[in-house]
């Protein structure tokens, strides 16, 4: 399961990115004031429900000892954390096939093969090929200017614009009485527009001019943005994080996501030094700007002296990197259902190797998601062999979940099988992990016992979904389905932090599986030898009874809640 990601950190991200992607970020983050339609009726379990004894059967194919020995093996160091993308992704990827392959299961990825191939593209300042130059004075990069990935150069005399925002609605203009034209604007990153909170911007306020964009609208030629205080004053920090940060994203996003924004003007961050330098013997010194900022405070805007002329080059480079997603299907046996799927997945990446911890650097991923990779493997497995039912299953093994939910997003937004006949998706993402009695980690503290799972989303959407998942658990094991995550308020916004989301947000009714947060959640220590085998085997079992069940209902779950998600 994806980290919680913070609006802090997306200001943060957002000095150093293009517009593009700052774009995206602020759209991802304007999901947070969703309102859930409370679920009110919790859904009453009709009493009887028959599982027959040839399904039951083919649930038992799941086994413990099955699933202990896949997760150990995709989850060795040999894999070495599956990071997306890298050689042990591609490998587990390659297991995944060759088992599906030999279960006779149909690819439904790329050109009638198991996968789904997703172009990455990771753009990389060329620091020997970016510099400034002041009046004869060389900067350099890394020491003295970071800079955002937007290739270009820029020259001309300095304006300094404050905040940088335009907010006509708000008679904010921070441009007002200087002229930008052909000219570079210095803009302070510190300073929110007055008058306007940075969380109504795009939502409430609909006319606002953010700083690069205002000032490339009015003809400037480059932008100095001078960063937050915080930035500065750890420069060395921020610079080794920009400097060795990869920058990979999905091809195909940027492509798109590049359509509907300009192209950014080229942006450098200068650093206290050459803050100092570029407003030596202007009417406020760096110092005074660098006060300013903490106090929120800019002041109105200036030229510099006309004799200053600043000259920048930005220079990128593309590589690209090719990952996967992995699809299979088992054609339904109803001449009409079959065209209707039951969509089962996981993620079968983590975070790959970083930061040692007791002297171990390579994050196993052996909960995360390791024990959903092999679930849904055994799961597919088992459906092979029989009794085959009346709608399709679709089984995607989902990448780079890990990055932000990238392989569910590109395989909803690029379906290989028509998205509108997927009538559910059941997510598992995290399933190994049990309290044991007498727990008192604190860390552990809201993970699930042996014979319990968090079941999130699934009375959200449809109250058909939500009572069909409790009846064929009540008359199969009778697990402790626990809906604790089921609540709008959630401060973990568990919701919103694994690939089921991506099938939430095109109206699809989801269950998500989940077995808490524990002390190795994203930890080189989740190992395979912490894992429940038992529990595993349980909840996996339940998984293919409900889809089963779901599969073969007369009538595909009605969604009579939908989720009101803003757009994107
Ligand atoms: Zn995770």
């Amino acid at each position: 399961m994806k980290r919680l990601s913070l609006l802090g950190l997306v200001l943060t991200a957002a000095l150093v990115l293009p517009t593009a992607t700052i774009g995206a970020r602020v759209r991802t983050t304007r999901l947070s004031t969703v309102a859930f339609s409370p679920a009110t009726t919790a859904a009453k379990a009709s009493a009887s429900s028959v599982i027959t004894a040839a399904v039951r059967e083919a649930a038992e194919r799941v086994t413990a000892a099955r699933l202990k020995e896949d997760l150990y093996y995709i989850s060795s160091d040999a894999m070495a954390g599956r990071a997306t993308p890298s050689p042990g992704l591609d490998a587990t990827a390659k297991f995944i096939a060759d088992r599906l392959k030999a279960a006779k299961l149909k690819p439904a990825g790329d050109d009638g093969t198991y996968f789904q191939r997703i172009e990455l593209r990771s753009i990389k300042v060329d620091g020997s090929q970016t510099s400034a130059e002041m009046n004869g004075k060389t900067f350099k990069y890394g020491d003295d200017l970071l800079v955002a990935p937007t290739p270009g150069s820029a020259s001309g005399q300095l304006v300094y614009a404050g905040h940088g925002w335009v907010i006509k609605s708000k008679n904010v203009d921070a441009y007002q009485g200087v002229d930008v034209r052909n000219k570079i604007v210095i803009i302070s990153a510190a300073a929110a527009p007055p008058n306007a909170a940075p969380t109504e911007i795009g939502k409430v306020i609909q006319d606002a001019e953010s700083p690069v964009s205002a000032a490339q609208k009015r003809g400037a030629k480059g932008v100095v943005m001078i960063p937050r205080y915080p930035d500065l004053a750890q420069w060395w920090a921020g610079r080794r994080r920009v400097l060795e940060r990869d920058r990979f994203g999905v091809a195909r996003f940027q492509d798109r996501d590049a359509g509907d924004t300009p192209s950014a003007l080229p942006t450098i961050m200068p650093s206290e030094a050459m803050l100092d330098q570029l407003f030596a013997g202007e009417q406020q010194g760096g110092a005074e700007l660098r006060r300013n900022t903490v106090a929120g405070t800019t002041g109105p805007a200036f030229d510099l002296a006309a004799t200053k002329s600043l000259s920048f080059k930005v220079s990128v480079a593309n590589t690209t990197a090719i990952t996967q997603n992995v699809v299979a299907v088992l054609e339904g046996k109803d001449r009409e259902l079959k065209k209707e799927y039951v969509a089962i997945g996981a993620h079968y990446d983590h975070v790959g190797t970083g930061r040692p911890i007791n002297g171990d650097a390579i994050y196993n991923g052996a909960d995360d998601d390791g024990s959903g990779t092999v679930a849904v493997l055994s799961l597919a497995e088992a459906f092979a062999r029989g009794p085959r039912p009346k709608r399709s299953i679709l089984f995607v093994w989902h990448a780079a979940e890990e990055r932000g939910l990238w392989g569910s997003e590109y395989f909803t937004d690029y379906p290989t099988v028509p998205l509108n006949q997927v009538v559910a998706q059941l997510n598992i993402d995290m399933i190994g992990r049990s309290r044991k009695e007498g727990d008192a980690n604190p860390k552990n503290r809201g993970l699930t016992g042996p014979d319990e799972i968090y079941v999130i989303g699934s009375k959200l959407m449809s109250t058909e979904l939500g009572s069909l998942s409790e009846r064929v658990n009540q008359s199969y094991l009778n697990l402790k389905l626990n809906y604790f995550y089921d609540n709008p308020n959630d401060s973990e916004r568990l919701f919103y932090r694994s690939d089921h989301y991506n099938y939430a947000r095109k109206g699809i009714p989801i269950i998500f599986y989940f077995d808490g947060i524990h002390e190795d959640y994203h930890q080189p220590s989740d190992t395979a030898d912490k894992i429940d085998y038992q529990k595993m085997e349980k909840v996996a079992r339940t998984v293919f009874v409900t889809a089963y069940e779901l599969s073969d209902a007369a009538k595909r779950p009605t969604v009579d809640k939908p989720l009101q998600m803003p757009e994107r």
